[in-house]
Parts: structure tokens; C-alpha cells; sequence
């Protein structure tokens, strides 16, 4: 039974009405609705409208409730076609059913509308459109793609069809809230396809609304970013770690340690900082090629992983370097052991393409908290523990000694300022006279290098070489010295105030990569002086096993006539034999063996040894650090006569040089 009445519904009317119980099953249709659908009454009497929710005016308490919206509705033939559908619901006797009056809508410029579905499906973005209760009414083909669901099964359906679960509720009522105030939203979010894959989407909802203002539809178009999400967490990943390794890097690490600092907070944690640094990386690099040494540290990367707990933290903080983070209290008191196997990694020989060879690690530890509470700080410390190891040789660990911490510092400090010091002439190279003592010439000059320093005045080489090497500044300060001192010798030549060799201290590192050749060819061209005028005073270690490949460098060297001499000689470990083969003009006796010179049988034993060595081997030789007369005694005693030290001069700036140097030729001819 209804309250309308019958004959109203079966007369002709242009209107499709249909009559729903409050389960929004169809009782009643009339003949047009059935003429504009194609279906026959059988077909939808009993069932559900699936245009329609019933929930909507269930929501409501007032008896009756009526509105309108637009849908689209499918015929019996499949063809689809939109709809306005006024709703109209009463209570009466407790009796409640729905009447719905349906109108279809012709009114649509049907190019328009072409246009527009071909805009619809044709766009990069997959398309819901709803009705203004979230029904979808359309979706286009990208949305099939996307989701896996066709057409046909969405519609009438709520977006909800998609949900992934993996926003909460409150994150739905932010998001309506937003829809509602703003009118549209957007954002990333979860969403499921038909097959179950969860993917992210970006997505854009807004609504729309009729001309009185009304919402009418909403309209959410998505696009997949599974891939742009993948990108993003390469992304992440290449932020954080190490592409050659793939160990974390050191921004990692610092996010890292700054999370262990903030649990120290709330309950005590304990860990060390081990500072990893391959011996003479540099070397197997710049000799053996960058793929052999990207193999050698990918190799040390898997010991190093193969070797630490799980929880251990070891990243490679760049070039030949790595960190490890050693936690808890019990860890640190067995620091010792742990070194040692980090050591004895190196035991087994590595496998390159150039074949077997063997490398080691030099280990420097700083403690958290007891050492420093600040990270910086911390590896620092650890960096400065380790290369105390280095100056040793290498191959071993130490623990940072807190005693230092001051010194460390300043360190610190000076590392930071020696580029800038090097730009702002800062530098100054000062000269100390070689005086053959059996003629009395000035036959040659040492150049040291000065730093006349701000704040801290003149600051001795041996503090700030080190660091200059270990951050690699020593090549721009390298190049600096060269230059001034061929370029003082030039205007020496032309003065005719000194015509003898320039001695010029070059440190191992300068031989990296290869340009001390061609900075030597550039600069002797440019000041115009031969060769032969400069001699180039390199340590012993230049000739260790394995550093073979500076002897090229150095016989091109000597090709142009630049001489080369061992400084510091007699305190290295080569081989007194392997000297037959090196490309070497000079040998300079170290201080130390010329100090107890006068009272050491086996000093003198030693320096006998050497004078004997440089005529086997057709070397030049010099004693350095000589300071007194009797010193200067024996060793003409002995048959060297060529010195340097104090007892002559100083090192001296160049214009203090230039008045020693006159006021010794001045002597010599008065004498
Ligand atoms: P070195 O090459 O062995 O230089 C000799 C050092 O002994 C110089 O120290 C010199 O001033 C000092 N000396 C000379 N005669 C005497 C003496 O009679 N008694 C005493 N007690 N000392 C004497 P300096 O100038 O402090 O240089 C220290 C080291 O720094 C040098 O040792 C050298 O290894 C390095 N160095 C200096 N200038 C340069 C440079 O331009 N480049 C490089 N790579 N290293 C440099
Ligand atoms: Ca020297
Ligand atoms: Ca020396």
C-alpha cells in the first residue's frame, strides 16, 4: 500500500516514479521510469535502488524528509544517462516508505560533454566524482587502472571501497573538516587496490556546489606516487649512507649519536668512538687506481660487518676513513680487546684485480661520557687519538688522553684557519744558511716555512705541517713555499747575492696525484732558474716497501736537474742497501745522532757509517742541527764539512737572511 495514489503512478506521466520501502527496496515503479530504462517491472520490483541510500534519511528525525540530487543511472542496454532524483519520505501509521520522482537531464551540450569525458579519461589522474553524500557517480578509466576496479563496480559505492586502514579515524574527520570549511583538501594518503597492494596517492578533493549554493559533488582525483615514493626513499637512502658501501654515512652517524645523547638524558649510556683510518690508502688510491681502491674499502666494509655485534653502529665517514660506535659500560672496559680484532681484520691479505695485498688500520678511541659529552667533540678526540698512531706508523689504536684535550683543541682550531691563513698571506718562509766549512761558502739555503699567526705569534712547522697534511692543505702550502723560494731565488741570482741551492722540504703528500712534477716544471719556468738550483729534501719514508711509485716522480725530477736529498737521515728504518737504487743526491744527517756527538762512541760510529755510505754511493752529504764549535770540530774531524745549525745561524727571514749573508761575505773577505 501506498499514499499515492495508484493511478497517479501508472498515468502518463514524463516523470519516473518509484516507490522504496525503508530497506530501500523497490515496491512500486511506473511505466516511464520502466520506458526510460528499458527494464521491465520484474526486474527491479524486491530489489534494491542502488541510486539511493536509505541512510541518509534515516539519519533524520523529523517524519518528512525530501530533497533532491543528481545521479547517474544505467539502463537495462548498459547506457548511462543522468538523472535528477527528488526524494520525498514519509511516516505514516508506522508505515515508511521513500517515494523518489526521477527526471532525466537532457540539457547537456552533448559536445561539451564529450569534450569533457574525453578530459575525463584522458587525464593523467585517476577521477572519482561522488554526489554529495560520497556515492560515487563516475570514476574515468585511469581510476580502473589504478585501483583495479571497473566501472561498474564502484559505482554507487563510497570512496571508503579503498581504504587501506592505515589512517585513523581522526585523521578522516581532520580531512572532512578541512573539506567542509576549506571546500577541498589534499594530501598524501594509503589506499588499497582490488588485488589488496596498499599504494600512497596523492590526493585532491574538492567540492562543488549547485547554483544556490549547495554542494552538489565531490570531486577526488589521485595520482599513484608509488614510484615518486621509491625515489624519495633512494633518495633518503643516498642522504644517509655511503653509495660505494652502503654502510651509513655521517650524517647517519650523527643522527645516531645525537638519538644515543638524547637517551644519556634520561638514563646514563656508555660508548666509545673508534676512529678507522686505513694506512697509506692514499697511496694503493692515487698508484693503483681509484677501482682498486673503491674494492679494497668495499672489502673493508664487509669485514667490518662481518666482524661487529648487530648493535654496533660503523659507518664510513669518507675517503679511507670509518667510524665505529661501540656501546655499553661492559664494551668499554674491554676496549683493548676490541681494538685488537679490529687490527687483526687486516690479518688476511685483500683479492683485487691487481691481486693479493695487504693493508692496515689505525684505530684512535674516545669514550662518551667520560672523554666528552659532545659528538663533535667526541670524533674529534677519536681523530686525534688516531693519528698520534700514525705519526707511530700506523697499524695500531690509542685511547684519547683527556691531558690533551687542550691541545686538541687548539689543533682544532688551527685546522679550521689554515686555509684562510694560506689566502691571507699568513705564511712567511725563512731561510737558514748550508756552509761548506773547509771553503766558506754559503752553498746552499734551507727554506722553513713560518706561520706568523695573529693571535699566537710565529708557530713552529712541526705543529702545523701535521695538520696541513692531514687535511690535505699541505698542497696549496706546498706550492706556496716552492714558489716564494724559487722566486726569492731568482731575485738572489739577479743580485748576485747568493747563486747556490735552494733546499726545499716537500712532504710525502705532495707526491699524491702527481702535480709536484709539474709545479716544479711551472715554477722553474716561470722564475727562469735552471734546475740544478733547487734541491728537494724528502724523508726516508718516501722510500718505504710499497712506495715505490714516488721513484718515478723523483727521477723525472732529476731529469730537469733538481737534486734530491734524504732529510732526517740515519732516523728511518730502509735499508741501508736499497740506497744503491734510489734516486738520491744527498744525504742529511739527522740532529739527533750529531747532539752527543762529542761524547758518543756509537754516535760517532753511526755518523762514520753514513760518510762512508755517501762515498760508496757517490752522495753528497750534511749535518744538520749543529750548535756548537766542537760539534762542528768533530765532524770536519771526521771528513763533513758540509753544516747547518744554529752555531752558523738561524733560520732567518728573508731580509735578516740578506743582512747575515752580507755581513758573512763581509768576513770572509776581511779574513
Ligand atoms: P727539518 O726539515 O729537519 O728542518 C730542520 C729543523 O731543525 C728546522 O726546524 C730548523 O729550524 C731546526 N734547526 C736547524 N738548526 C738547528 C740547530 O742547530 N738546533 C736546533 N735545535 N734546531 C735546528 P723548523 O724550522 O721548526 O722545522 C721543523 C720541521 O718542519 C722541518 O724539519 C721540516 O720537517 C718541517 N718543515 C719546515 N718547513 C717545511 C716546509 O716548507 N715544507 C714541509 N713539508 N715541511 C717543512
Ligand atoms: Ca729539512
Ligand atoms: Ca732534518
Amino acid at each position: 500500500m501506498t499514499f499515492l495514489n495508484k493511478q497517479l503512478i501508472q498515468e502518463e506521466v514524463y516523470t519516473g516514479i518509484l516507490v522504496l520501502n525503508i530497506h530501500g527496496v523497490l515496491v512500486e515503479v511506473n511505466n516511464h521510469f520502466l520506458d526510460i530504462t528499458g527494464f521491465e517491472e520484474k526486474d527491479l520490483l524486491d530489489k534494491e535502488f542502488d541510486c539511493f541510500s536509505i541512510n541518509k534519511i534515516l539519519s533524520k528525525d523529523d517524519n518528512s524528509t525530501f530533497g533532491n540530487y543528481r545521479s547517474l543511472l544505467t539502463g537495462k542496454d548498459g547506457a548511462r544517462f543522468m538523472v535528477k532524483i527528488c526524494y520525498f519520505y514519509q511516516r505514516k501509521e508506522n508505515i515508511e516508505q521513500i517515494i523518489l520522482f526521477i527526471e532525466e537531464i537532457n540539457d547537456v551540450d552533448t559536445t561539451t560533454e564529450s569534450i569533457i569525458k574525453q578530459i575525463f579519461n584522458h587525464t593523467k589522474e585517476a577521477i572519482i566524482v561522488t554526489d554529495n553524500r560520497g556515492f560515487i557517480q563516475t570514476v574515468n578509466s585511469n581510476f580502473s587502472s589504478i585501483t583495479g576496479y571497473s566501472e561498474e563496480e564502484v559505482i554507487g559505492k563510497t570512496p571508503a571501497i579503498l581504504n587501506s586502514g592505515k589512517q585513523d579515524k581522526s585523521f578522516y574527520k581532520q580531512f572532512w573538516q578541512e573539506i567542509i570549511d576549506e571546500g577541498c583538501w589534499q594530501g598524501e594518503i594509503w589506499n588499497k587496490r582490488k588485488n589488496g597492494d596498499i599504494y600512497p596517492e596523492w590526493l585532491n578533493i574538492s567540492s562543488i556546489t549547485d547554483v544556490h549554493g549547495q554542494i552538489s559533488n565531490y570531486i577526488c582525483q589521485f595520482t599513484d606516487i608509488t614510484n615518486r615514493k621509491k625515489s624519495e626513499e633512494e633518495l633518503h637512502f643516498h642522504a644517509y649512507h655511503d653509495s660505494l658501501t652502503s654502510l651509513p654515512n655521517r650524517n647517519l652517524l650523527f643522527e645516531k649519536l645525537r638519538h644515543l645523547c638524547v637517551r644519556h638524558e634520561e638514563s646514563p649510556i656508555y660508548f666509545a668512538v673508534l676512529f678507522c683510518d686505513l694506512d697509506r690508502f692514499k697511496v694503493i688510491n692515487d698508484s693503483l687506481g681509484h677501482d682498486v681502491g673503491d674494492e679494497l674499502l668495499k672489502s673493508v666494509a664487509t669485514r667490518f660487518k662481518a666482524k661487529l655485534r648487530d648493535n654496533d653502529i660503523i659507518a664510513r665517514s669518507g675517503g679511507d676513513e670509518f667510524i665505529v660506535i661501540i656501546e655499553g659500560k661492559k664494551a668499554l672496559t674491554n676496549m683493548d680487546k676490541i681494538c685488537l680484532q679490529i687490527l687483526s681484520m687486516f690479518d688476511e691479505p685483500f683479492q683485487t684485480k691487481y691481486g693479493e695485498f695487504k693493508t692496515s688500520i689505525s684505530l684512535g678511541v674516545s669514550k662518551f661520557p667520560s672523554d666528552s659529552t659532545d659528538i663533535t667533540e667526541l670524533i674529534s678526540f677519536a681523530d686525534a687519538a688516531m693519528l698520534k698512531v700514525k705519526e707511530t706508523g700506523g697499524n695500531h689504536y690509542s685511547f684519547f688522553d683527556l691531558k690533551e684535550k687542550m691541545f686538541i683543541k687548539k689543533r682544532l682550531e688551527l685546522e679550521n684557519e689554515i686555509y684562510q691563513a694560506i689566502e691571507k698571506q699568513q705564511f712567511e718562509v725563512w731561510y737558514q744558511p748550508q756552509i761548506n766549512i773547509k771553503t766558506h761558502e754559503v752553498y746552499g739555503v734551507e727554506c722553513l716555512i713560518r706561520w706568523n699567526h695573529p693571535e699566537q705569534g710565529i708557530i713552529s712547522p712541526d705543529l702545523f705541517i701535521p695538520i696541513a697534511e692531514a687535511n690535505g692543505s699541505i698542497k696549496k702550502l706546498g706550492y706556496f713555499v716552492l714558489k716564494t723560494a724559487c722566486h726569492q731565488l731568482r731575485q738572489w741570482r739577479l743580485s748576485n747575492l747568493f747563486t747556490g741551492v735552494m733546499a726545499i722540504n716537500v712532504s710525502l703528500r705532495q707526491f699524491e696525484r702527481n702535480d709536484l712534477l709539474g709545479q716544479v716544471k711551472k715554477i722553474l719556468a716561470e722564475e727562469m732558474i735552471p734546475g740544478n738550483a733547487i734541491e728537494l729534501e724528502v724523508t726516508e719514508s718516501l722510500f718505504s716497501e710499497g712506495n715505490n711509485y714516488h721513484i718515478p716522480i723523483l727521477s723525472a725530477l732529476r731529469e730537469l736537474g733538481v737534486t734530491v736529498a734524504i732529510d732526517d737521515f740515519g732516523t728511518g728504518y730502509s735499508s741501508l742497501q736499497r740506497l744503491k737504487n734510489l734516486p738520491i743526491d744527498n744525504l742529511k744527517i739527522d740532529k739527533c745522532f750529531i747532539d752527543n756527538i762529542e761524547h758518543s762512541p756509537e754516535d760517532v760510529a753511526i755518523v762514520m757509517s753514513i760518510i762512508l755510505l755517501s762515498k760508496t754511493f757517490k752522495v753528497d752529504l750534511i749535518a744538520e742541527g749543529i750548535e756548537t764549535q766542537e760539534q762542528a770540530n768533530k765532524l770536519r774531524e771526521l771528513g763533513c764539512y758540509n753544516q747547518q745549525g744554529y752555531l752558523y745561524s738561524k733560520p732567518l727571514n728573508s731580509h735578516d737572511f740578506e743582512l747575515w749573508l752580507m755581513d758573512f761575505k763581509g768576513k770572509q773577505q776581511s779574513e
